[in-house]
């Protein structure tokens, strides 16, 4: 029998704090300037009681954390999932303050959730919960302010009930509160593929630097969701074998590549990967130790831990996800010589595109997807060249290259900004 894998052992926000210090620490930041961005801005607990098809009332517990906008109004996801905590959430929104920066777009970080079970939850149910979330984390959000996106279990549709309640409320409408909208409310194109795309561009580059050719490159993907399905789209399409893909449900195999748009088109029928034809089913612990030259982490935190880290195998190691990766499973992947992508620059596509959505919302004014994907293209490899000098000519690890850069470009604009009074 599958079981499926323990992806949240350990608190995401400790681990936030110790990547920050080693950042911090390399980069000698004073303890002034350590103090004025470390710590998350706003932080805000919410009861959000919803009335359920079965006539009863139950309360949920929903966040939402801006923990920075020292450098442009605070962005970040919103994530429905029953292990969502606040201190996991301060841990995302602080990732995505550094994410942001090193890509080098005008946002600070945000986070949200809902400490929720959405796979059991009918769509009314879902548009309750949504709509009272929203109105009690209102005082917080919009266009100037902070910018709620997808995150796991949450999507376009999620966003057009948020947008329209916000809207709502203030009498007109007003889109460029929330990206990855429908195309139909103000969304932009290349926003629903953009995580996987920027994913695949960076390893398009990790490979280049590392001298293996993409083309018959082998794959394994956890996690075939948004972000993880299109990254593996497009690795196939570049001539990548993705050899094994799971979700929560189970993980298949193909040791000859599995049909990735037949198994996407699975997926999208029946919710799963589960009993896909032409593959065998594996443990999900084997997935991570497979023999192959990329493994993508595309589901949730510390999937890779001091436990099991030792047994991965891959070549080039490129988080999709946010957090996959503990600090001990960091040390050994690095002595093992394994190349990590990290996640503040891998995944920052998907804001990426976010920010070129709000412009749009912003200036009514909207752009063509080609334009789109050849910006996003411009941004990540610039990204990933800014990161991989500083990983050389410092002789660090690409997490603390990235986070080096990141947390420098706040740090310089929280100084130059002052304190206010
Ligand atoms: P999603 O809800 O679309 O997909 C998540 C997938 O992970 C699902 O297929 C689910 O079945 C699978 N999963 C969950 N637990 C698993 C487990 N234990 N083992 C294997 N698979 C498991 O979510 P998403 O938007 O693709 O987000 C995935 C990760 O990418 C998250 O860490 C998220 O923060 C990060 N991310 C997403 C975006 C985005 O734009 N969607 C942007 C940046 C980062």
């Amino acid at each position: 029998m599958v079981t499926t894998a323990t992806t949240t052992q350990g608190n995401a926000y400790d681990v936030a704090l110790e990547n920050f210090d080693a950042a911090a620490d390399r980069l000698e930041l004073d303890s002034d300037t350590r103090e004025m961005i470390k710590y998350p801005e706003r932080m805000l607990t919410v009861t959000v009681p919803v009335r359920m098809d079965n006539g009863h009332i139950h309360r949920f517990e929903g966040y939402r954390v801006q923990h920075s906008s020292v450098r442009g109004p605070a962005k970040g996801g919103i994530r429905y999932h029953p292990q969502v905590t606040l201190d996991e959430i301060k841990a995302l929104a602080t990732w995505m303050t550094w994410k942001c920066a090193v890509v080098n777009i005008p946002f600070g970080g945000a986070k949200g959730g809902i400490t929720c079970d959405p796979k059991h939850m009918s769509l009314g149910e879902l548009e309750r919960m949504t709509r009272r979330y929203t109105s009690s984390i209102l005082p917080m959000i919009g266009p100037e302010q902070d910018i709620p996106a997808p995150d796991v279990y949450t999507n376009s549709q999620t966003m057009a009930w948020i947008m329209d309640t916000y809207s709502m409320t203030k009498g007109y409408p007003i889109p460029g509160v929330v990206t990855g909208k429908p195309i139909s409310l103000g969304g932009s194109l290349g926003r629903n593929e953009a995580t996987g795309r920027g994913v695949s561009y960076t390893i398009e580059c990790a490979c280049e630097h590392l001298g293996l050719p993409l083309k018959g490159a082998t794959v394994a993907v956890q996690g075939f969701g948004n972000a993880g399905s299109i990254a593996a789209q497009l690795l196939h399409e570049a001539g990548a074998k993705v050899i094994a893909v799971s979700d929560s449900t189970g993980c298949v195999y193909n040791r000859n590549g599995l049909d990735i748009p037949e198994l996407m088109r699975m997926k999208s029928l029946t919710g799963h990967v589960q009993g896909f034809p032409e593959s065998e089913e594996i443990h999900h612990d084997e997935l991570l130790a497979m023999e192959c030259d990329i493994l993508v982490p595309a589901a949730l935190e510390n999937a890779i831990r001091a436990d099991n880290a030792a047994k991965v195998r891959a070549r080039i190691v490129a988080e999709a996800a946010n957090g996959p990766l503990t600090p001990a499973a960091d040390r050994i992947l690095d002595g093992k010589g394994i190349f990590v992508i990290p996640d503040i620059l891998c995944n920052a596509g998907g804001v990426t595109v976010s920010y070129f959505e709000w412009v749009q919302d912003e200036q009514h004014l909207f752009w063509e997807a080609q334009d789109i994907y050849n910006r996003l293209e411009r941004v990540m490899k610039t990204a990933f060249r800014d990161v991989l000098k500083l990983h050389l000519d410092q002789g660090v690890p690409m997490r603390l290259a990235a986070n080096m850069l990141g947390i420098g470009r706040v740090a310089e604009a929280v100084k130059l900004r002052g304190i206010y009074p």
